[in-house]
């Protein structure tokens, strides 16, 4: 039998759809449109076209397009007035600092000039605290558009063993964390592990995100699991994951394709976290 398909595409416009319904809500309530501001800092040609595409999504929406741009050889005195300039800006309901920045550039200092109810990539520490501890806030983008799919594709959770292989800051422990918050049972892999294919087989939930190319095989899954993958590679055939997508197909009983599993509820987990910053900074709650 051949797993069922995870369609983010589709859940992602519904997502984009609910939320310039909020917009909207937000608006004609007396309210302001939430203004996103991404910040480049250079000119590297794949985050431009992230930006890009952020920015349309946000226009798409109903919010104000924000954007700041500053050259590549700027200093971490220049970048730094730029986040407090946008912290400050009452417009702004969402600052997200693309990265990486330039080599030269302290980005997780920059991160830090952020504030919390701003931090719409859910990526400073604070953030990440409350995350830690159960607490509302601004959560990571991706992990949440896993936590979205999943919920949308009925899988259940509580008590569900969940095996998340990749324990990155934007996507391995924000993801542990969240599924952890649902009540599964969570294991983090890592390159570290001593066994990664057995570890993966006892998952009724298997997230990957290790970052290497069709890492996780059939070998690695169990009958029926649900099998997200994270990863995104540009190869010469095109966009492919961290799972071998074809093999694990015949084994799982859910998967993400890639393109058009999880990147696409990143974006619209971004616009989700903009609106939600901006009502509670306008006194709605969120
Ligand atoms: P990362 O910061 O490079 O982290 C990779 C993690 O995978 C690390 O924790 C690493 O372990 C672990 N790992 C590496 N090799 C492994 C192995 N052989 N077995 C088990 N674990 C291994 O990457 P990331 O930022 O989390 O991103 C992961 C992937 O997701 C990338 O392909 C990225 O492009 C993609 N991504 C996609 C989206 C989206 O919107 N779809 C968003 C973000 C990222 P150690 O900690 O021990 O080094």
């Amino acid at each position: 039998m051949t797993a069922q398909v995870i369609d983010g595409t589709a859940v992602a416009r519904h997502v984009r759809a609910d939320v310039a319904k909020g917009v909207e809500q937000l608006v004609a309530g007396g309210g302001t449109a939430p203004g996103l501001a991404t910040v480049l800092i250079g000119d590297d040609p794949a985050s431009e076209v992230y930006v890009r595409n952020k920015r349309r999504a946000c226009v798409a929406a109903g919010m104000t397009d924000l954007h700041r741009h500053l050259p590549a050889d700027v200093d971490q005195a220049q970048a730094a007035a730029l986040v407090d300039e946008l912290a400050a800006d009452p417009a702004v309901s969402g600052i997200l600092l693309q990265l990486p920045t330039p080599a030269d550039l302290d980005a997780e200092a920059l991160l830090a000039r952020i504030p919390a109810e701003k931090d719409v990539d859910g990526l400073t520490t604070l953030n990440a605290g409350l995350l830690a501890q159960g607490r509302p806030g601004l959560r990571p983008c991706t992990p949440s558009g896993v936590m979205v799919l999943l919920d949308q594709y009925d899988v259940p959770l509580q008590g569900a063993e969940a095996v998340v292989v990749g324990r990155s800051v934007l996507v391995g422990k924000p993801m542990a964390q969240l599924l952890l918050e649902r009540n599964a049972t969570v294991t983090t892999c890592h390159s570290r592990t001593r066994d990664l294919a057995e570890v993966c087989r006892r998952a009724d939930v298997l997230v990957v995100a290790a970052g290497i190319p069709g890492l996780v095989g059939a070998d690695a899954v169990k009958p029926g699991a649900t099998v997200i993958d994270v990863g995104i590679h540009r190869g010469e055939n095109g966009l492919r994951g961290d799972v071998d997508t074809a093999a694990v197909a015949e084994v799982a009983g859910k998967t993400t394709p890639v393109p058009g599993g999880v990147g696409p509820m990143t974006i619209a987990m971004l616009l989700a976290n903009t609106l939600t910053a901006a009502e509670v900074q306008q006194g709605l709650g969120g």
